[in-house]
This record gives structure tokens, sequence and C-alpha cells, in this order.
């Protein structure tokens, strides 16, 4: 049960119908995994902390740098050369106390991944290269814990759901494919503060809505921040699948 103090930090989303206080305490129950703490995760955390989740666990073993600061909005000029997920911690404690948060200071490898996704509700991938990406996946098909997936590079956002939990979801391979080509890494390629911000706080948006057990469609959504447009590409799960048609 919430205390008072508890019911008036979250008395605007308790206002929504779909919220409800059966639907904060199932944020309140969960545990969140974030895998890389810069332009995605930040918004995200922020808004998920803010919400209520009971638990956040924060994964990066890169440093806060100048050039980030555009971008990875919950950090401040003071906590340059910290390290990204104890920096962006702190400020999750600060701005909700209630959430108990837990820093990785790690570049995560598959013995890690399947500990903590194991152990997590919910999955968001909000790393910048394929190779986690599909570790992540694949620990996320094993496990069976929803995922999360967020991708932005210059103007172009992407997001995608994969509800792991009901049979017959497509995981992110089936999507992607297995392959480890074609990173494009924001310190080669640029990036638009807003449109990593846009994508990362619906990464957030996902997660409520499935943490408080509404379904997704599986729909690639895809952002031009030229246009300020979307487009939607719908998907299946793929029989043959390297990493999912087995389970
Ligand atoms: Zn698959």
């Amino acid at each position: 049960m919430f205390n008072d103090e508890q019911l008036e930090r979250y008395s605007r989303q308790l206002m929504v119908d779909e919220m409800d206080l059966a639907g904060q305490e199932a944020l309140a129950a969960a545990r969140v995994l974030l895998i890389g703490c810069g332009g995605l995760a930040n918004p995200a955390a922020l808004y998920l902390a803010g919400a209520g989740v009971g638990q956040l666990v924060l994964a990066d073993d890169d440093r806060v740098e100048l050039s980030n600061l555009h971008r990875q909005v919950a950090f401040r000029g003071g906590q340059i050369d910290q390290p990204k997920a104890e920096a962006l911690r702190d400020q999750l404690q600060t701005l909700n106390p209630e959430v108990d948060v837990r820093a990785c200071v790690v570049r995560v490898d598959d013995a890690w991944l399947d500990e903590e996704v194991g152990a997590a509700t919910l999955v968001l991938d909000c790393t910048d290269n394929f190779a986690t990406r599909q570790a992540i996946n694949r620990a996320c098909v094993r496990h069976r814990r929803p995922l999360v997936s967020g991708a932005a590079v210059r103007l172009d956002g992407q997001l995608a759901v994969f509800d792991l939990r009901q049979p017959g979801a497509a995981c992110y391979a089936c999507v992607y494919g297995d392959g480890v080509d074609g990173d494009l890494a924001c310190n080669q390629a640029g990036i638009v503060g807003p449109v990593v911000g846009v994508i990362g706080t619906l990464q957030a948006q996902a997660a409520l809505q499935l943490l408080i057990g509404q379904s997704l469609p599986q729909r690639l959504q895809l952002f031009d921040g030229r246009r300020l447009d979307w487009r939607q590409v719908t998907f299946r799960r793929d029989p043959a699948c390297p990493v999912c048609a087995a389970h």
C-alpha cells in the first residue's frame, strides 16, 4: 500500500484510468534493467523513476563527456568524468528517493546479461552497438522478458517492442537479423538531442504500458526528425529465426 506522500507524488498519473492503484503497485513491484546510460536511457530512466518503478538497474562502462551533454539531459556539467551509470543513479535518487537504483559500471557480456535479464521484469535496450543488442535479445528470448528497443542516429529514430512474454512474439533478430554489421555510433555519425530524447521517452512509455499489463502492437516505429514524421512497419515472428525459433 502507498502512504499519503506517495499518493500525492503519483496523484496525476493515478488520475488516468489505465494507470490506477493496481497499475501503480505493478510499477512498484517491477525491476527494469536499462542497458546503456546515454541519450536514450537518460530520459527513459528519469520518467521511469518519476513514475515510481520500484527498482532500476543501470549498466554502462562509459564516463560522462562534455560532448554528451547536448543530449544526455539527466547529466550536469559537474558530472563530467563520472561513470555514466553512477551519475544517472545520483540524478534519479534526487528525483525520487523511493526508487531503488543500482548502478553497474560494466561492459555487459553474456554471463552478466543472463543473470540480470533473468532477474528483471523488463529490459530497455539503450545501447549503440549491434553486438550488445544481439546479446541482450538472446537473453530476453531465453528468459522471456519484454524488450523495448530504441535507436537513434543523426535525425532518425527507431522504436520497437518485443513482448517476449507472449507466445509467438517476434524477437529483435526476427526483424533485424542476427548480424553485427552496420554500427553507426553517435561519435562518428552525429545525433541531435531531441531525436534521441523522443525515442528514449517513448521507451519509457512502452515500458509503463507493458508493466501495467497493456499490450502493444508488433510495429517498428520510425521517426524522421527532419519532417517530424512517423512511419510504422508491422513485423512478425520469423519461423526460421536463428535466435527464437528454437524456443
Ligand atoms: Zn526471433
